[in-house]
């Protein structure tokens, strides 16, 4: 028998320490939910008609890797089926890509701020997180990253566009930084973003090129289905194999995949959607910078308020006019594009607040230490 306080099975050392994924305030009380880069446009009547039909199928297991949505994929995109993996939501592949090319010890290089469940993830695969701060504009700093890259490190992480500032990597950058990384190191693109600022499927020519190369996308955000789980990658024949091998078996769902499949084919859904919330995302920054303030283009469904000491003042003032968003303390508040009446509750919270007295400070949020506002060429 066990003596002193253990008085039950002992998790490894890594559960105590893993840093949490932030809570959005108000979550349950607002109109509008703005606090997780979701879509706020219901997914395609084709997806939800493919789910349901697949619901009445749910005593079989599904495929044990998501055939289906490989060969959808494969087929559109030209690249051949070893070439792709699919799993229940791209975390869960990141999760994959980790535990395989990223052993025990080793260093794992991405931006910060960039997006929080890397640093959870890299801790779990026992791996060490090197977080590289953003440039002044909010962006990857790729010189910084490609100087940080060492002995140790075994993959990189870049978030394009970014979340949560929204900045945006243009292919050329990209192109510059695969140029100069050491083959060794597996460069994972994080493009859950992507179909709000590019349109073509420029990043997947570079796999010829570039066998390093991963990479990595979801079903959650234009394609509106965050709560089904589905996302995919590109990559390499050998480097796909390997994720696959690590894989857990059956684990893209039946409903996961027949919805997937059917968001996949649906591009008159997409375009819309896209266009819909490209358009609101223009609208809330136009009259952000017609109230002077200075933040970054956003290239994803979400624009970057860079709020520093008053951010959590912000994200009180939102919630109190119905919408949810996410605020990181002293640093900024990320706001989910919604519909119309959302946008004006943000800027309504806004207002109120450079009327609110908060310390010395009467300057209007983000002003005037906050760099200028960085156009990136994007959709934006
Ligand atoms: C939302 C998001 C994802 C999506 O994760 P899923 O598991 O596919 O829902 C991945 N990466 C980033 C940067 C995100 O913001």
């Amino acid at each position: 028998m066990h003596t002193g306080m253990a008085t039950g099975p002992v998790p490894l050392p890594v559960v105590g320490t893993l840093p949490q994924y932030s809570r959005a305030a108000g979550l349950g009380t607002v109109k509008w939910v703005g606090s997780s880069n979701e879509s706020c446009i219901a997914p395609a009547p084709s997806a939800v008609a493919a789910m349901t039909e697949a619901a009445a199928g749910t005593n079989r297991y599904p495929g044990i890797a998501g055939e289906k949505l490989v060969m959808a994929i494969s087929d559109t995109l030209g690249l051949s089926a070893e070439q792709i993996a699919v799993g229940a939501g791209s975390l869960a592949l990141l999760g994959q890509i980790l535990s395989a090319y990223a052993p025990p010890g080793s260093s794992v290089i991405y931006a910060w701020r960039s997006y929080e469940a890397y640093p959870i993830l890299i801790a779990l695969a026992g791996a060490n997180s090197v977080p590289v701060a953003l440039d002044a504009c909010h962006r990857h700093d790729l010189e910084a990253i490609g100087a940080a890259i060492g002995a140790d490190t075994s993959v990189v992480l870049l978030c394009n566009p970014n979340n949560p500032t929204g900045t945006v990597l243009e292919m050329w950058e990209i192109t510059e930084f695969l140029d100069n990384a050491p083959r060794e190191v597996l460069v994972v693109l994080d493009e859950a973003y992507t179909e709000y600022s590019f349109s073509g499927n420029d990043s997947a020519e570079l796999l010829d090129k570039y066998p390093n190369l991963l990479i990595l996308r979801t079903f959650s955000k234009a394609y509106g289905l965050a709560g089904a789980r589905a996302g995919y990658l590109l990559a390499h024949t050998d480097i796909a194999a390997n994720i696959r091998a690590v894989a857990p078996p059956f684990g893209l769902s039946s409903l996961a995949q027949a919805g997937a499949v059917a968001a996949w084919a649906d591009i008159d859904y997409l375009k819309a959607s896209v266009a819909e919330v490209v358009a609101e995302r223009d609208y809330l920054a136009s009259e952000l910078v017609a109230r002077g303030l200075e933040f970054p283009s956003s290239g994803g469904n979400f624009v970057w308020i860079p709020a520093g000491f008053r951010s959590l003042e912000l994200e009180a003032a939102c919630v109190a006019h119905g919408v949810s968003v996410r605020a990181f303390q002293g640093a900024g508040v990320r706001v989910t594009i919604s519909v119309r009446e959302a946008s004006e509750a943000v800027l309504a919270a806004l207002d109120s607040l450079s009327t609110l007295p908060s310390g010395q400070a009467a300057s209007p949020i983000a002003a005037p230490s906050a760099p200028k506002n960085h156009s990136t060429g994007g959709a934006s």
